[in-house]
């Protein structure tokens, strides 16, 4: 078998800005997904993939919201479970027929996953990511959640805490040996230890999850799937520059430096960095079109303990 590759599929692979999340929609764009991992599986890589859940979560919360009069609303970590079956059999149905067109038999397998964080994490007490749907008034939310508001109305607002550790982790790496297997999806449902695990309404960030999924099914590497070729310095300035080929400390100094704002470019800068520092071989941050490509070394951002 060859080397174990952990994709980590940004939203943008799932959904284009400006569609509204149709299955039609969905179907289009994991065929093309499916097609690069087809081609990565072909040529013998171990395949574990994971992903974000933002526009397809935010759209179960709008439903839970419209539909409260006739089917309760249920708590956001069960949404993210929601996402993650959801995602996974759109994933699982596209792979399964890539793989079987070209005579394939590896199966093709989703893992709920929950995600245990620590219940002092400080982002309890300073929630920041927000998530949902735009109330024009604050009557019917819940009175319990943290809300701000917005020039579109009242927003909710959960914590974001550092994803501890992979609850099923063991049977992940079990799997992955067999099966491609796609779980943690959305950052993993969030889970707190409180005489047994418990959900926990939050939102963990997707990157930072990935690298300890990484580590958890021992991927030589982890490629990190966004909505831009290469991670940049000076991003959107005069002297912009691309990064192509980077060691772990010169990728900690151009951190340090400020150049990977939070919420966007900074988690998977950091889950490379901890990957990398965790025994990990390689980080891809590139785009879905360009991964193979960046697999050869010729395009996208990789970054290496040594040069
Ligand atoms: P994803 O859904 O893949 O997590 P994000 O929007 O969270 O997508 O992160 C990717 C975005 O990060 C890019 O679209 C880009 O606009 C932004 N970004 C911010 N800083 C940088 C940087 N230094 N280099 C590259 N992209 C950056
Ligand atoms: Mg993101």
């Amino acid at each position: 078998m060859g080397k174990t590759l952990l994709v980590a599929l940004g939203g943008n692979a799932l959904l284009k800005p400006g569609q509204k999340g149709t299955a039609a929609q969905h179907v289009q764009n994991v065929d093309r997904v499916a097609e690069h991992l087809a081609n990565l599986h072909n040529r013998g890589f171990r395949l574990v993939l994971t992903h974000g859940n933002g526009p397809q979560v935010g759209n179960i919360l709008l439903q839970q919201e419209k539909a409260r009069d006739y089917a309760p609303p249920l708590p956001l970590h069960v949404c993210v479970a929601q996402s993650q079956g959801m995602i996974g059999s759109f994933l699982q149905e596209a792979l399964y027929n890539k793989l079987h067109a070209r005579g394939f038999r590896v199966p093709v397998v989703t893992v709920v996953t929950q995600v245990l964080v620590d219940r002092d994490d400080p982002a309890f007490s300073h929630p920041t990511k927000p998530v949902g749907p735009y109330y024009p008034t604050r009557d019917r939310m819940d009175p319990r959640w943290k809300v701000i508001r917005t020039v579109k109305g009242f927003r909710r607002v959960v914590p974001s805490p550092r994803p501890k550790e992979i609850v099923e982790a063991a049977e992940i790496r079990k799997i992955s040996r067999q099966a491609i297997v796609i779980a943690a999806g959305g950052g993993g449902v969030p889970v707190v230890r409180e005489r047994g695990l418990r959900g926990v309404d939050a939102v963990i960030d997707k990157d930072l999850t990935a690298a300890k999924l990484a580590e958890a099914v021992q991927a030589d590497i982890l490629a990190i799937l966004t909505d831009v070729d290469y991670v940049y310095l000076h991003y959107k300035q005069p002297n912009q520059k691309h990064l192509e080929k980077v060691t772990l400390d010169e990728l900690q100094k151009y951190q340090a430096a400020g150049h990977f704002p939070p919420g966007s470019m900074g988690p998977k800068v950091q889950a490379a960095i901890r990957f990398l520092q965790r025994g990990g071989g390689k980080v891809i941050i590139t785009s879905l079109d360009r991964l193979e490509d960046a697999i050869d070394g010729e395009w996208g951002t990789v970054v290496t303990k040594n040069k």
